[in-house]
């Protein structure tokens, strides 16, 4: 993994395929662009940097406090390690870089397939909790369109993964197809009016759609993880806080499906770490980061249920 950073990896290839229904053109950034925020489990300043990257880059993460022969994590399902409260990778010498998901999901969203994402120590900026900020950094920075395309998967069989009341599967369709559902979520129950939201990346607007749905938690799991020394940059200015079933922050939510919509966006960006465009339909219930990364694991592990092209 160490030597393949800046070319083409296994699941990468970059040379040029016949243009067919699916094919997504690879692109990069027109230029750099950077922001600043906390680290949601630091509470401390954390910069990012979307930088410009060749075909076949996909996505690479370099630690600039990091000594450079070891600084880069390329981002793809292999590489994350730890998915409890974010997507946490992390490179073969033990260096890492956590809640990766949102500024991942807005570059997958707009289709921007090759970033070099420095960042300043070992966490991405929160920014407000989703991925608007690093939408508007895109637009900012313009995109450039390469010369191959990415290689397309299509899903042939369906592969399934649960765990208690959630699961995660991709079954064959056209387009790409994202669909989150809570289903019986008992926490949520009395809170949540939409239950089901569906984006296809081929058609919908991810800055429109998605961007700007927050990332959601309980009051109660706060105060541990706050006992325990975590979380420490979380508030409400970057989470929506439940207390008693109830959204505390000030001015609710951004809309009423905001919370399925931050399920359906981070999906986004964890099934990005596939590294090529899954022709097919993934549908979640009460899925997280976890089962998303398992499905991934799964799926590559279970080649007659895709054809890659
Ligand atoms: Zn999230």
């Amino acid at each position: 993994m160490q030597t393949a950073f800046y070319g083409p990896s296994k699941a990468a290839p970059c040379a040029p395929f016949a243009l067919s229904q699916n094919q997504v053109i690879q692109r990069t950034l027109a230029q750099s662009v950077s922001c600043v925020g906390v680290g949601v489990h630091s509470g401390k300043s954390a910069s990012l940097t979307l930088c410009p990257a060749l075909e076949g880059t996909g996505y690479v993460f370099i630690r600039t406090d990091i000594a450079s022969f070891k600084n880069k994590i390329q981002a793809r399902y292999d590489s994350v390690v730890d998915t409890m409260m974010c997507t946490k990778i992390a490179n073969s010498y033990g260096v890492s870089v956590s809640t990766i998901e949102h500024v991942v999901a807005a570059l997958s969203g707009a289709n921007i397939t090759n970033v070099i994402i420095e960042v300043n120590g070992p966490e991405v900026p929160i920014m407000d909790g989703s991925s608007a900020a690093f939408s508007k950094m895109i637009d900012r920075a313009g995109v450039q369109t390469q010369d191959s395309y990415v290689p397309t998967l299509r899903i042939l069989k369906p592969v399934k993964v649960t765990h208690g009341n959630a699961s995660a599967e991709f079954v064959p369709g056209e387009g790409r197809v994202i669909s989150v559902q809570f289903d019986g979520h008992d926490r949520l129950e009395n809170l949540v009016d939409e239950v089901e939201f569906s984006f296809d990346l081929e058609i919908d607007d991810f800055s429109e759609l998605l961007s700007d749905a927050r990332t959601f938690g309980f009051y109660e799991d706060a105060e541990k993880l706050w006992a325990a020394g975590l979380a420490k940059g979380a508030s409400l200015e970057n989470t929506v806080v439940i207390q008693n079933e109830k959204v505390i922050n000030e001015g609710g939510l951004r809309s009423k499906d905001e919370l399925i919509r931050h399920k359906v966006l981070d999906a986004v960006g964890d099934l990005a770490l596939s590294g090529v465009t899954i022709v097919g339909h993934f549908h979640g219930i009460n899925s997280g980061h976890a089962l998303n990364n398992q499905l991934l694991r799964v799926l590559f592990a279970t080649p007659d249920a895709w054809t890659l092209k």
